[in-house]
């Protein structure tokens, strides 16, 4: 059984604390409305302390959150990182970075509910493919082929959609999207709030 069948599962929060190496940082989980997360992510060229510590961050908000699946966006860099839970949330946490991550091939086709936490408290059901192979590069810098089926497939498609500047709503009939507008501009004039706030 699966209990954290959703992605982003819990509801927004703006500001994450986490301990990062010595000095404490502050990162903000961006929200819809951020232009960061409609950005087209830059290819990594270098995995190194930065990045590395960046990895450990995503890792812990999953862990805090219950998040299956992060994207570098999502907490405002735009590069070609995504870490996924590789045990969906049935096991202890199996963190699992992927930089540069790049599908080669899809098949097939289910629909299921997503969410996201830079979109929250909406959940909407989504069409995705249900074969993915996806080729990426790990923390060693070896390029890697990964075969990925249903959820997990799903949770890799989801992550690297972010890092082309899509989320899951742009994916649901614009029927749908029509009644969702209203609650969607209440989360893009919080957002502008929220990145004034901490400029200010
Ligand atoms: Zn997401």
């Amino acid at each position: 059984m699966i209990t954290r069948n959703v992605i982003c599962l819990k509801a927004v929060v703006y500001n994450i604390y986490l301990m990062n190496s010595k000095e404490k940082k502050e990162y903000i989980i961006r929200v819809y409305g951020d232009p960061v997360l409609r950005k087209q992510a830059e290819p990594l060229t270098e995995i190194n302390d930065d990045i590395l510590s960046l990895i450990g961050t995503m890792s812990n908000i999953m862990d805090k959150y219950l998040g299956i699946g992060l994207a570098a966006p999502q907490v405002g860099r735009s590069i070609q990182l995504i870490v996924v839970d590789l045990a969906l949330g049935n096991d202890a946490l199996k963190l699992f970075p992927m930089i540069n991550p790049e599908i080669i091939e899809t098949s097939g086709s289910w629909t299921m509910e997503e969410g996201c936490l830079s979109v929250p408290d909406i959940r909407e059901k989504v069409i995705r493919p249900q074969h993915v192979h996806v080729r990426y590069v790990n923390t060693d810098g070896n390029e890697m082929e990964m075969e990925a089926d249903d959820l997990l497939g799903r949770v890799i498609l989801h992550e690297v959609d972010h890092l082309n500047g899509i989320l899951f709503v742009d994916r649901i009939s614009s029927i749908k999207l029509q009644l969702l507008k209203k609650s969607l501009r209440e989360l893009s004039k919080n957002s502008s709030l929220n990145v004034k706030e901490q400029s200010g």
